[in-house]
Order: C-alpha cells, then sequence, then structure tokens
C-alpha cells in the first residue's frame, strides 16, 4: 500500500472513529449500567484508533473523545460529578478543559505507544507486527505477497524458456 493510500484509510478511519465515539456518547450504547454506576467504553474506540493507526491519530481521537465528555458533561448532565467536568458549569473552565483532554489525548498516545513498543515496522507497507525472528523485514500479509511474486517471477522465467525452446506459452 502506498504513503497517499494508507493516508487517506486513516482518515477514513479517523472519521469513523470519531462518529463511534459520538454516537456512543449521547446514547446508552457507550456504557454499561451497572447499578447505580455506569461505566463507560468510549475508551474503546479510541484504543482501537491508536493501535490501527499510531499515536498521532490516537491522539487525535483521544482528544475528539475529551470534547465530547466535555460536551456531555455541560449539557446532559446526569450526575453532580459532571458538573466538574464542565468548563462552563464548574467554575474553573482551564482545570475542566485539562481534566477532560489532556488524560484522553494521553490514553491514544500511549495506547499506540504501548502497542508497538515489542513490534516491527514492515519497511513494506509502514504496518506494525510482531516479528517472529530478527531477520524477517515484512509483515506476515507483506511476506505472503512478496512469496507469491517471486513465485509467479519464477514461473514467467520458466515459461520463457518454454518459448524459447519452441513451445507456446500456456
Ligand atoms: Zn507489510
Amino acid at each position: 500500500m502506498s504513503r497517499t493510500t494508507a493516508k487517506t484509510r486513516n482518515l477514513v478511519q479517523l472519521s469513523l472513529l470519531i462518529a463511534l465515539e459520538a454516537v456512543m456518547a449521547f446514547t446508552p450504547l457507550g456504557f454499561i449500567m451497572i447499578p447505580p454506576i455506569s461505566i463507560t467504553i468510549l475508551h474503546i474506540p479510541v484504543i482501537i484508533g491508536a493501535i490501527l493507526m499510531g499515536p498521532t491519530y490516537g491522539g487525535i481521537l483521544g482528544g475528539a473523545f475529551g470534547v465530547l465528555a466535555m460536551i456531555k458533561a455541560t449539557f446532559f448532565a446526569a450526575s453532580p460529578a459532571d458538573i466538574l467536568f464542565s468548563p462552563f458549569h464548574s467554575g474553573a473552565p482551564v482545570q475542566s478543559l485539562v481534566m477532560c483532554v489532556v488524560p484522553r489525548i494521553l490514553l491514544g498516545v500511549f495506547a499506540a505507544l504501548l502497542y508497538r513498543a515489542d513490534r516491527k515496522k514492515c519497511v513494506l507497507c509502514g504496518g506494525y507486527y510482531l516479528p517472529k525472528s530478527n531477520r524477517a523485514k515484512y509483515c506476515p500479509d507483506c511476506s505472503i505477497r512478496m512469496k507469491r511474486a517471486k513465485a509467479t517471477e519464477r514461473k514467467r522465467k520458466q515459461r520463457q524458456n518454454c518459448h524459447a525452446l519452441g513451445l507456446k506459452k500456456p
């Protein structure tokens, strides 16, 4: 995959994940209710995005999550604790902003870095994978493709040899 296609794919994935975050934030979908508490699962799209696209996009997604949480705390406050997270109601806007956004950006960045810590970058597609040996240069997908390409090349040469002997190309 070329760099531009990878970038386009990342942007599409990013917008899809932000849309998913928004849906999850404003519907009960993003929360597991175990009365009397509800646990948010809004971290999951951030972590998925971080793993798929790396620290930069993970950070952006985390930031989007923070902004959504802020909007929710401001306009759809469900508990007194929510007020703390709203820069408009808490009386300490800067602190609320930092509290909402910064930990979530860090979540995205660190999830990506942690995921990549023991992985290698594929020289062909730039994707990250768990190397089976130190010599491996390609991710499993690319190494299969490379093997196939090499086999095709070998066969092509064989056929050319047949052709030279007066046989028709298959
Ligand atoms: Zn690859």
